[in-house]
């Protein structure tokens, strides 16, 4: 269709009509995706004697954003062809369509990245009570590795103590051995004694009887002891 001078959309003014319908054809029975093709529709007619065209609008309306369309190619055809199906009021209602809906878009976006920051966070939490956890463990292991070790510092002293017990009841045994000995050499000792007693008792007999046999005493007097 032939536009009228100073009615075309601006490049500014076509991006946001782009982005309004999010890069897709605003006939709700299309909804092609179009990023490079689309054709920037005006609702009001930019011919004053083309299709739903009003010759009581200025350039500067017909241009506005408020005016434009996201279209494909072939809907824009279609759309031109039958002005009679397609009226001004129902392609507002497409493009009411496309706003209401990018709208919602945008508010599920929002809502989603909120629930993607609640995630990363909470996998941050995780990962962080994770970490713990490990250094938990790790602590847990030391202390395992440190009990393990006064374990066999206790048995070497358990058996360091056991070696202990057996020499000391070693040396208990050899003195007492050596007590028994002892005891047993008093004894025979005490034996010797006696025998030596009875023999010095025996010498001194002897010795008498030898000396009552050289030197008798008289049997009146007691002279013959002081002659010597
Ligand atoms: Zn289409």
């Amino acid at each position: 269709m032939l536009c009228r001078k100073g009615s075309e959309f601006s490049k500014g003014t076509k991006n946001k009509l782009a982005r309004e319908s999010a890069y897709h054809c605003s006939n709700p029975v299309c909804r092609k995706l179009i990023y490079h093709d689309g054709i920037f529709g005006h609702i009001i007619g930019a011919s004053k004697s083309g299709p739903r065209g009003d010759p009581s609008m200025d350039p500067d309306e017909l241009k506005d954003e408020s005016n434009g369309l996201y279209l494909c190619f072939s809907c824009e055809k279609t759309v031109d062809a039958q002005p009679e199906i397609y009226p001004v009021k129902m392609l507002q209602n497409w493009k009411r369509l496309n706003k209401e809906q990018m709208s919602e878009l945008r508010k599920k976006l929002l809502k989603d990245s909120k629930m993607s920051e609640t995630i990363k966070a909470q996998k941050k939490e995780i990962k962080q009570q994770a970490n713990t956890i490990q250094d938990q463990m790790n602590a847990i292991k030391e202390q395992d590795k440190t009990f393990q070790k006064l374990q066999a510092s206790n048995c070497r002293l358990g058996k360091q103590n056991k070696e202990n017990e057996r020499r000391a009841d070693k040396a208990e045994k050899t003195i007492q051995e050596l007590e028994e000995r002892l005891a047993k050499q008093e004894e025979d000792l005490e034996e010797v004694r006696g025998i030596l007693k009875t023999a010095e008792e025996y010498i001194q007999t002897i010795t008498k009887k030898f000396q009552e046999k050289l030197f008798p005493i008289p049997t009146n007097s007691t002279k013959g002891w002081f002659f010597f």
